[in-house]
């Protein structure tokens, strides 16, 4: 039986961080400065310290400046909206990411609003997420882009293919149906009130699985040759030996193997374009805030 293609992801991210890494050294001669990304952390969730960690490392491996922000999980909600304000007051800040989840007691939305929509990297803001809408330039959550750029690299024009994205959240779901439905495709949204699931992922070329649930799409659910794409990150529980269990997406990566045409692996697949997609978007903004004009 043959077996689906296994995209890249990780050798994509590195070519992408490569790219990058040539146009921040341009953007630096041209700007008299480097382009700027400032990350926000607050309390001590430890995936979140992991992600923050690698972002700022990756961040100065581009040539870029990184500004790490931790505050205490007592944080208030005015103390962390005033330093997001500071940051984009701050004329060295091209990018401000807060890392989410915030602690319980913040209103993470109110937050998010207050970012200026020029250094929104996360592409999170009301004005980043009606620009997607409305067909308009602007700045995408990375996640979902990182994604797009993997279906691109492997199809081409991606014009009249169905697509089936499973999942609705702002951070994934529905920016990745928004990207989609710019390239053409015929788009369905399901999510945890969809019926007959199997059967709607069934129909499509290509499958984005959003969830967060391990190994939830199986191999009968996919149509021989789609293109699947498991942006789920699950920790199993870790089995008698083992000290932390193993990382599964959302799709039964070994049951769909023989049926798809190609698929991202988790790990290696769209987990390492997000950060890669982070920078990529912080110097797009930096080109933006310095009026200065990206080669692409
Ligand atoms: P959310 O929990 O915000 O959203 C999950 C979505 O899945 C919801 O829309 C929910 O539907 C839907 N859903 C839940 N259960 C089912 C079901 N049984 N059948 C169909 N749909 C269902 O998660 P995120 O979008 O933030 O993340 C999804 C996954 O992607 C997670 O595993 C996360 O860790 C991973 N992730 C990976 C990233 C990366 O860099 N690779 C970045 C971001 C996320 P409803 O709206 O009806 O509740």
């Amino acid at each position: 039986m043959s077996q689906a293609e296994v995209i890249d992801g990780k050798a994509f991210a590195a070519g992408l961080r490569e790219r990058v890494g040539v146009a921040a050294a341009a953007f630096a001669a041209k700007a008299g400065r480097k382009a700027g990304l400032a990350v926000v952390l607050v309390g001590d969730d430890p995936a979140s310290q992991v992600y923050v960690r690698s972002k700022g490392k990756q961040t100065v491996e581009a040539g870029m400046a990184s500004f790490e922000h931790k505050l205490p999980a007592a944080t208030t909600q005015a103390d962390l909206i005033a330093l997001v304000e500071q940051l984009n007051a701050d004329p060295a800040v091209d990018g401000i990411l807060v890392q989410l989840p915030l602690p319980k007691h913040l209103d993470e939305q109110a937050v998010v609003e207050r970012i200026s929509p020029n250094k929104d990297v996360d592409g999170l803001t009301p004005t980043s997420t009606g620009r997607l809408a409305l067909g308009l330039p602007g700045l995408v959550p990375c996640t979902p882009l990182g994604c797009l750029m993997l279906l691109k690299d492997k199809l081409g024009s991606l014009s009249g293919k169905d697509a089936v994205v499973i999942g609705r959240s702002i951070l994934v779901g529905k920016p990745m149906a928004q990207l989609l439905l710019a390239e053409s495709c015929t788009v369905t949204i399901a999510h945890s009130r969809t019926q007959n699931l199997p059967d709607v992922v069934r129909r499509a070329d290509i499958v984005v699985a959003a969830v967060g649930r391990p190994e939830m799409v199986k191999g009968d659910w996919i149509k021989p040759g789609a293109t699947v794409i498991d942006v789920g990150i699950n920790r199993l529980p870790a089995l008698e030996g083992e000290n932390r269990g193993r990382l599964v997406g959302d799709v039964d990566y070994e049951d769909v193997l023989p049926v798809a045409g190609a698929i991202t692996p988790v790990p290696g697949g769209v987990g390492p374009m997000t950060i890669a997609v982070l920078l990529r978007n912080t110097l797009v903004a930096a080109h933006r805030n310095a009026g200065v004009a990206l080669e692409d």
